[in-house]
């Protein structure tokens, strides 16, 4: 019989579902601190709710992880999971440690349609959008599975940036309701500020966003010109650039942050030359009469075979930014992490990236994964 997976709903879907058994609206906030908060799947454990509720929910409902095929470490303590979507799909999921911060790197789509140059998940081809269920059970396992690893029942994981595989904004009605189980209180109680939607400028559903859940937003830009974008990420000639700083401008107002940050992937001697900052730089300070505001995140392009691309140097690195720095753009480099487990920007695809054989290779590491994968078994201890 088909049960619910209630990794599906948000608050108020987990509330409708209870109305639907007959039961009371408040159950769905007991059910989701039990489920999110506490990282339990088994009804049975959840000891407040009534024993008559607990055996309905046990016909009718499930919370399902998704099957891990593969987990690595890094030695800078970035972890990345490959987790089976069925049919012959996986994706990937990224924790990058910090100080003061631990961030997960999440995926939307099982492949990716807009098929950005420079990217490795875009080389696969799209599959499918993933489901809320799918979306929500990466960061469900991360944080209890991380939880458990460092023996705390403390909030592990800080910040969500939805810039793994796929489009985010092409999968929107999957994307809101997951956003918002990790905006919720009685869910992750993550702060808006510290969940970012990564997008390629999927203009429609950036205005969408801004008045169903503003979270932060990160553009990926890439390119100073129409023509350059046009052919690094194919998005460009739908929504050009003039268009899409436009939709940043609107997006601006509703943001938890006072600015975009605009993603830029430095190619050798595609978009990494001096004329290439001072375009970029006229196109900012220009927009809008008064400029965008905005910080510029500059990102080493990691090789894959047959990208044909290379990395830009740290020199070109170093003057790029230097160059936006002196004309008053905030601008940073990304450090990379996880190098050592293809875990870095846009690495992600790893084994599944060239889908040609991917059955075969899937299966080796659904054997695989039997024998090496450490599971999580859902905590009992209470989070105060
Ligand atoms: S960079 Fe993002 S939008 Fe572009 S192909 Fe890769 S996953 Fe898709």
């Amino acid at each position: 019989m088909h049960t619910a997976n209630l990794l599906d709903f948000d608050l108020e879907g987990l509330a409708v579902f209870c109305e639907r058994l007959g039961e009371k609206r408040f159950r769905a906030v007991q059910l989701f601190r039990w489920i999110h908060q506490r990282g339990q799947a088994h009804f049975h454990e959840m000891s407040d709710l009534a024993k008559s509720l607990r055996d309905k929910l046990g016909t009718v409902a499930h919370v399902a992880a998704l099957p891990v095929l593969s987990r690595q470490d890094s030695i800078d303590g970035t972890v990345k999971w490959l987790f089976d979507v069925g049919n012959g799909d996986a994706v990937e999921t990224v924790f990058i440690p910090e100080h003061d911060r631990g961030t997960l790197c999440i995926s939307s789509q099982a492949g990716c349609a807009v098929g950005c140059r420079f990217c490795s998940t875009g080389h696969q081809g799209f599959s499918r959008n993933l489901t809320t269920a799918e979306i929500v059970a990466q960061l469900w396992f991360a944080e209890h599975f991380l939880r458990a690893k460092f023996q705390t029942t403390d909030r592990v994981i800080s910040n969500v940036v939805m810039m793994g595989m796929g489009e985010p904004l092409q999968n929107y009605s999957a994307l809101v309701p997951a956003l918002k189980v990790m905006l919720d209180d009685h869910g992750y109680g993550l702060s808006r500020r510290r969940v970012t939607v990564s997008t390629s400028g999927v203009v429609s559903m950036m205005d969408r966003l801004a008045s169903d859940c503003p979270v932060a937003l990160a553009v990926s830009l890439h390119a100073p010109n129409d023509d350059l974008r046009d052919h690094l990420v194919p998005l460009n000639r739908k929504y050009p650039l003039q268009e899409l700083l436009d939709a940043c401008a609107r997006y601006l107002p509703h943001a938890p942050r006072d600015f975009v940050t605009l993603e830029y992937c430095m190619l050798a001697g595609v978009n990494d030359q001096p004329h290439h900052a001072d375009q970029l730089i006229a196109l900012l300070r220009s927009h809008g009469g008064q400029g965008l505001s905005c910080k510029l995140n500059l990102i080493p392009f990691n090789p894959f075979p047959d990208s044909g691309l290379m990395c830009s140097d740290k020199e070109a690195v170093a003057a790029f930014a230097q160059r936006l720095l002196a004309a008053g753009l905030v601008t940073t480099v990304r450090k990379t992490r996880g190098d050592d487990i293809d875990a870095a920007c846009g690495q992600l695809a790893g084994d599944v990236r060239d889908r040609t054989g991917a059955s075969t290779r899937m299966q080796a590491l659904r054997a695989q994964a039997t024998s090496h994968v450490v599971q999580w078994v859902p905590p009992r201890e209470v989070r105060t």
